[in-house]
Order: structure tokens, then sequence, then C-alpha cells
């Protein structure tokens, strides 16, 4: 198992850095491995392979499985329920879900408690198939509000269409390179295992992979 995440991390490394030079780009994206449903024997072995960014979905899932590890960026990867907010500020280094005031709101009281800054990132909807995020024309309104209320805005995140339709993805990744030329920050969390080439072509600077490095996961969890 070990060998085969280095191998797959390494391989993964090698075409992404292929994809960004031949867009044209000169920085290659951030590499954030998404653990849900792994083991922590998994997540582990991640950070052995060199990987320092570590996402997850849920937060009861993460708090016992990612307490302790050697220092790495935790990102919350799941939808923002307003009374997990304390927890997900306590368990986490950076939200990338924030798709409504009110869960800002939540977060951003939570950080002010635990003496935080909370860097976030604007989540929008570029998908019919998905069910949260802002809409994209209305992300820099929320951005706003959202520093006004003391949150470290760094940029936004998508999940793209769940399609096979190449033109389709990238219409839509198009869209969230538009409305993240608006918000400003360093980061546009773009693309997953499927999709990530088509996103680093339209400008991610973040990655979020999970299949690609541990292999398909059980089924249900989303
Ligand atoms: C699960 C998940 C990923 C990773 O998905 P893969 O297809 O396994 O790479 C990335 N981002 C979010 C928000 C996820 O929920």
């Amino acid at each position: 198992m070990e060998l085969e995440l280095r191998g797959r991390y390494r391989a993964l490394n090698a075409e992404l850095a292929d994809v960004v030079r031949a867009a044209g780009r000169s920085n290659v994206p951030t590499v954030v491995a998404v653990t849900k449903t792994q083991p922590r024997s998994a997540v582990l072995e991640a950070i052995d392979a060199g990987i320092r960014d570590i996402g997850e979905n849920y937060y009861q899932e993460a708090r016992g499985k990612l307490a302790g590890l050697p220092p790495v960026r935790k990102h919350f990867l799941g939808h923002v329920q307003t009374n997990k907010a304390k927890g997900i500020v306590e368990e986490f280094d950076m939200v990338q879900t924030v798709d409504r005031l009110d869960a800002g709101r939540a977060l951003a009281k939570a950080a002010r408690g635990l003496g935080k800054t909370l860097p976030v990132l604007v989540q929008i909807n570029i998908s019919p198939t998905e069910r949260y995020g802002a809409d994209p024309a209305e992300a820099e309104r929320l951005a706003d509000q959202l520093r006004q209320e003391g949150l470290q805005v760094d940029g936004l995140m998508a999940i793209g269409p769940n399609s096979t339709d190449q033109s389709e993805v990238r219409r839509a990744f198009e869209r969230a390179a538009q409305a993240f030329s608006r918000v400003g920050g360093s980061t546009l969390s773009l693309g997953m295992s499927g999709d990530w080439r088509e996103a680093v072509r339209c400008g991610s600077t973040m990655i979020r992979v999970g299949t690609s490095l541990f292999g398909p996961r059980a089924a249900k969890a989303k």
C-alpha cells in the first residue's frame, strides 16, 4: 500500500508538471489529498510520501483520525453546518466550503473565540448536479461580507459537473475562473481525480484528489 501510494503520488506529480507546462503556466497547483473514508494509516502514509495538505468532508470522521498528525494543513471540504462550526474551526486550518453568510458568521464567531485567523474559500456552484455552493454572480458580495466578519477569504472553491463532456466541464471551470478574478485571493480550488487536468488548464491553483492517490472509495461516501 505504501509503495502504491508513493507511486501514485509520484505519477500524479509528473503528470501535473506536464499539464502545467503544456498550459503555459509556471506555478504548480497544490495537491490536497482527500482522505475521507480512508483510515488514519493512509493519512500517515500520505504524509510520509510528502503530502502536506489533507482534506476531509466530515467533522466527526476527521476528529479522531487527524488528531496529533505531523504538521500538515487540514482542509475542511464538507458542507458547513452552523452547529458544527466550533468543531470545524478547532480541527481544521482552512475551510473551503463557505457558501452562505450564516455559515461564515458561525465560523467567524468560533474563530474569534479561539483567537484564530481562519482562511476560507467561497464555494460556488458551477454544476446542475451539485447541491451546495453560492451563485457565481454572488461570489464577490459574499466574499466581501465574509471579510467584514473577519474571515480571511483566500479565494474560491468549486466542484465540477460530474460529466464526461469535456466542453461542459471546461465551460463550468471557466465560469469559476472568472468569478475568482473578481473575488481575488491566492487560491482557486478546482479539480478532482477525474477532472483536474481541465481545471489546471482553466487556472486552478489547488487540486483535491482522493481516488487518484488512494484508489476507489467504498460505496456511499461522497
Ligand atoms: C471527495 C472529494 C474530492 C476528491 O474526489 P476524488 O474524485 O476521489 O478525487 C474532492 N473534493 C471534494 C469536495 C470531495 O468531496
